[in-house]
């Protein structure tokens, strides 16, 4: 064993489907936007623009289900609903052609901001990280093996609060498909075995309020369901969760 002075922490991990094992997480990676419709409302012109990345911690992964803290420091926490690939292989300067071998399996997930702090930090110059990569801002739900669902890349991607539908798109709006992305990355970084790419988000985007019940779904790959907590600081019934 490793003399370690502390310590050392557990490996983030997501849940498989029907299944006991786990898909251990090394890094996050995210798209920017990925939906033309998204890139329209948050202001930038989707044929002039290529989407980029950035991204979040591995521990900031959670599993999307019962109920998730309102994080600190934002009064504006808003939801994007995307396609989760998680790979189970990796390299570098990886051609589209070969880029699905790489991928073990997918689910959907909340790429959870504080797009107040976003907003602050486009004006200014400054980075993400605290507007992206904030605790639990990554909650994931069960993956699925691509050897039992293959490859989606047509598929209803759609998130409800509280029942009402608040994006509602499909994963043949992508601009850049998951080959494409995870060729991409691979030009800048050597990808690896349980990284995981946050695949961007479709029209729709909005705030999340404390007591809201969160359901989001990709048709035919996963789900999940989860509520959100209290104000920090705030106590539940004062919440009224
Ligand atoms: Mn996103």
């Amino acid at each position: 064993m490793p003399d370690f002075v502390i310590p050392p922490p557990a490996i983030p991990a997501v849940a498989v489907a029907g299944s006991a094992s786990t898909f251990p997480v090394r890094r996050v990676f995210c798209v920017g936007r990925n939906y033309a419709a998204h890139s329209r409302e948050m202001g930038r012109d989707p044929d002039r623009e290529a989407p980029f990345f950035f991204m979040k911690p591995a521990h900031a992964v959670v599993a999307a289900q019962g109920k998730l803290a309102y994080p600190p420091c934002t009064q504006d926490l808003h939801h994007e609903i995307e396609l989760l690939v998680a790979l189970g292989g990796g390299g570098a300067d990886i051609s589209p052609e070969n880029a699905l071998a790489l991928v073990w399996g997918y689910g959907v997930g909340l790429d959870l901001t504080r797009r107040d702090l976003q907003a602050v930090a486009k004006e200014m110059g400054r980075p993400w990280d605290f507007s992206k990569g904030f605790d639990a801002s990554a909650p994931c739900s069960a993956l699925r093996p691509a050897s039992e669902i293959g490859h989606p890349s047509d598929a209803r991607i759609w998130l409800e609060v509280n029942g009402a539908v608040k994006q509602d798109g499909n994963l043949r709006e992508m601009i850049w498909s998951v080959a494409d992305i995870i060729s991409h990355i691979s030009r800048f970084v050597r990808l690896a075995p349980g990284d995981l790419i946050f695949s961007g988000t479709p029209a729709g985007v909005g705030p999340l309020l404390p007591g809201d019940r969160v359901h989001g779904a990709i048709a035919g790959i996963a789900d999940f369901d989860f509520q959100v907590g209290p104000y920090p600081g705030e106590n539940e019934s004062a919440a009224q969760v």
